[in-house]
């Protein structure tokens, strides 16, 4: 009984599976059909971007955590069951970013009856990992907010994808090739830019502590509230500690994120009379059409907003 009913669910999220791939396709022009398409899941709006650099037309691409919305924390849909069901490569961060509510990604991964490292991969891989500093031996999963281990992602991604169909692996090459010029310059600009703030103005005060990478990156030190979205959120010691933190400095503004409550950092600004200068994108992009809304325009919204609240 128990097993009709596991074929049956895994047939339902076949079908719908197949839907879910073409709905998302009928924005596309097609110039291949969709069983010649790749068919590739993403965790987050961030990593799908970077798959419709990297795969353009040769892809089908699906998004499970929706822009604006938390990827540590998350409740998988049924659409996104059947599009992972029905995958030829899923793609995750990992360093413990989709971890949250019990591991909810692992949940998918073994319900969609997909292997990690045969149909799973981490994009993430080679990256320099840096550490929680609530808990040393987790790791922190933004490295993303760096443009340089953002272009690991997307070699990773490249390489995947080559393997998984290598026929439009030239395709791939030449797109990968292009978008990794395109970040590298704003990386390097990026950098040049950030050196001439002086030293006592550049901290940058954020929710979530999500910048360890991007301060490493364009030597800028981070202060934040909490240091990860799945944790206890805004308590007294974690607002009296960034309290501290800013009135020590010469900081001129505050930030918050695009996908947390401002009510904490609302309460900062209050007590330190110092503006919130912007939003800043973290764990996703804006929604479609808006400022923000690919990996390469929330990385220079983020750098050109934060340059100028800090200057
Ligand atoms: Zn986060």
């Amino acid at each position: 009984m128990k097993k009709n009913l596991i074929a049956l669910v895994s047939v339902i999220a076949m079908i719908s599976g197949m839907a879910v791939f073409l709905n998302q396709r009928q924005n596309v022009e097609a110039e291949t059909t969709t069983s010649e398409k790749l068919r590739v899941v993403s965790t987050n709006s961030i990593i799908d971007d970077m798959v419709q650099n990297v795969g353009g037309k040769h892809v089908a691409n699906y998004s499970i955590v929706q822009r604006g919305t938390d990827p540590h924390e998350y409740e998988p849909r049924p659409t996104d069951i059947a599009a992972t069901a029905e995958a030829d490569v899923v793609f995750y961060n990992g360093l413990n970013l989709e971890t949250g509510g019990n591991g909810w990604f692992k949940k998918l991964v073994q319900s969609s009856k997909k292997e990690f490292n045969r149909d799973v991969f981490a994009v993430s891989k080679g990256v320099k990992v840096k550490y929680l500093t609530t808990n040393v031996n987790e790791p922190d999963p933004h490295a993303w907010l760096d443009l340089a281990n953002g272009i690991k992602y997307v070699e990773n991604i490249n390489r995947t994808l080559q393997s998984k169909d290598p026929q439009h692996a030239a395709a791939y090459q030449k797109n990968t090739d292009r978008y990794v010029a395109q970040l590298t310059k704003l990386h390097t600009q990026a950098q040049t830019k950030f050196s001439q703030i002086p030293a006592e103005q550049r901290l940058l005060v954020t929710s979530e502590g999500a910048f360890k990478y991007f301060s490493a990156a364009y030597d800028i030190p981070a202060a934040y509230i909490w240091e990860l979205n799945t944790e206890a959120q805004g308590t007294p010691a974690q607002m009296r500690a960034v309290l501290k933190k800013v009135n020590c400095s010469k900081v001129k503004s505050l930030f918050v994120e695009s996908s947390v409550s401002p009510k904490s950092m609302n309460k900062v600004a209050q007590e330190t009379s110092l503006p919130v200068a912007s939003t800043v994108f973290t764990d996703s992009l804006a929604n479609e059409g808006e400022p923000g809304d690919t990996y390469y325009t929330m990385m220079k919204w983020n750098l050109d907003k934060i340059y100028d609240g800090l200057k």
